[in-house]
């Protein structure tokens, strides 16, 4: 996919077949169609008034501002994948590439029901800012296909992945479009997206395209410590956010939503310090336990069991006392829109620090700001795996293998380094924690774009 922008997305691509759409979604169709205004519902929309707040604020350039406010290239396959009983299925994913001035696209591919435009376009541009806040040469992309994955076979899966990654064929690429793991995929998902990429390559050029895809196994290229990044990002910020607020780790409390890979990584280390798990809450339901739950003991039921209900080590909740149970940290490690205008009201915690993208929205985040609860944004607070990403993709193009102590020291750095520059930003503008992310984001982006000018 070269460059064309969101005006050139056909309206429906179900009639077209999987390479004439890749040839139509290049061409700029319709072609005399307005720049649509970004819609004002919906998770995008959220985007925006975050990034509104900041712009107005630094009073962004103009052009930057228009330029920023949509994504850049949107791709969306319709595709056909046959089932263990023979009958073919339809699936529908997504590539949103929202921005690529600071280097090739980057973001995760998820595999959840829930998984559409409007929110590929959200994730899509909170990648954009979480790399500037991370200061690592990648932009902004995020993809997905709308389905429940545990509704398939293992085969199934690896079907449904390989034929997604060869419709993408080219529109992802080592030096262009870099995807990840998110939401329900993971090391075995990439490792048949690079088998897949590297089969229409052609022999010679393969050994040099491992970096296509990161999170992979690590013996398929993939990088130490990138399992764990997310979740050991949010937990090196914790610890600096707990020495500017006199918290002491050892005693402190926490609960988490979400007990997949970032939620259950978060718990761990955490509990580590010797902080206790006081309730935990996931698609299955919530759990609680004042005593503590054993972080390592949840995370193996869960892999067993597919998620928290039904542990007996604790006691059963209701959601909304899930959210109401006091604790110093709650970190949601879930989806998007899960702290609002019902559910902020209820908790009773010091901090929120973000694992998941977009889990507060624009009420939620009202009413944490008035109720004086901080919060680590997304952006920030969410940025180790992405970092990770990063050492994976450069381990990949030097042919060099980094050990688990070196990628932990160098991620710690670059968290220090993000979160260090947000503080200071907040104290500079009295401003919130997420409003600060965005403004150290948006001045690296507005730099970029005034050295580089706009073509033509
Ligand atoms: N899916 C992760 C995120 O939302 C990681 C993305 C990546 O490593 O490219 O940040």
């Amino acid at each position: 996919m070269q460059q064309h922008d969101a005006t050139s997305t056909p309206p429906s691509s179900a009639q077209f077949s999987e390479a004439a759409l890749r040839i139509e979604s290049n061409r700029l169709w319709p072609p005399e169609r307005p720049l649509e205004k970004p819609a004002r519902t919906g998770l995008f929309a959220n985007v925006i008034r975050q990034f509104d707040r900041a712009a107005d604020l630094l009073n962004l350039d103009r052009s930057v501002r228009k330029i920023l406010s949509h994504t850049m290239n949107e791709l969306t396959i319709h595709f056909p994948v046959r089932m263990d009983d023979g009958r073919i299925e339809m699936f529908t994913g997504y590539r949103v590439q929202h921005n690529n001035a600071l280097g090739p696209f980057k973001g995760g591919l998820r595999f959840h029901p829930s998984v559409d435009l409007d929110e590929v376009r959200a994730l899509a541009a909170w990648m954009t800012w979480k790399t500037a806040v991370a200061r690592i040469p990648f932009g902004g992309a995020k993809g997905g296909i709308q389905m429940d994955p545990s509704r398939y076979s293992h085969s199934e899966l690896e079907r449904i992945t390989r034929r997604f990654t060869f419709a993408l064929g080219d529109n992802i690429g080592p030096e262009y479009d870099i995807p990840a793991p998110d939401v329900n995929t993971n090391a075995q998902i990439m490792a048949w997206i690079l088998d897949t990429y590297l089969s229409f390559k052609p022999p010679q050029e393969r050994q040099r395209c491992t970096h296509v895809v990161t999170g992979k196994p690590i013996e398929s290229g993939g990088s130490l410590g990138r399992e764990k990044a997310t979740g050991q990002g949010v937990v090196f910020l914790i610890e600096h956010w707990a020495r500017d607020n006199r918290l002491d780790l050892v005693n402190c409390t926490f609960t988490v939503q979400g007990f997949g890979n970032v939620g259950s990584w978060a718990a761990r280390l955490l509990a580590r310090h010797g902080a206790k798990l006081r309730a935990v809450q996931d698609v299955t339901g919530s759990i609680a336990n004042p005593d503590g739950i054993d972080a390592e003991d949840l995370a193996a039921y869960v892999r067993r069991r597919g998620g928290v209900s039904g542990y007996t080590r604790a006691r059963p909740i209701d959601a909304d006392q899930f959210f109401a149970t006091p604790a110093d940290i709650f970190i949601p490690a879930a989806m998007e829109s899960q702290i609002t205008l019902e559910t902020a009201p209820l908790l009773q915690v010091r901090l929120v620090a973000e694992g998941a993208n977009g889990p507060t929205d624009a009420d939620g985040d009202a009413i944490l700001e008035q109720r004086g609860i901080q919060v680590l944004p997304d952006i920030l607070c969410n940025a180790g795996g992405v970092v990770v990403s990063y050492f994976e993709w450069l381990q990949n193009k030097r042919s060099e293998f980094w050990e688990l102590d070196e990628v932990d020291a160098k991620l710690r750095r670059k968290m220090s380094t993000a979160y260090e520059q947000v503080r200071s930003t907040v104290q500079r503008y009295r401003i919130d924690w997420r409003t600060a992310a965005y403004v150290v984001a948006l001045t690296q982006l507005e730099l970029v774009y005034k050295e580089r000018g706009i073509f033509p």
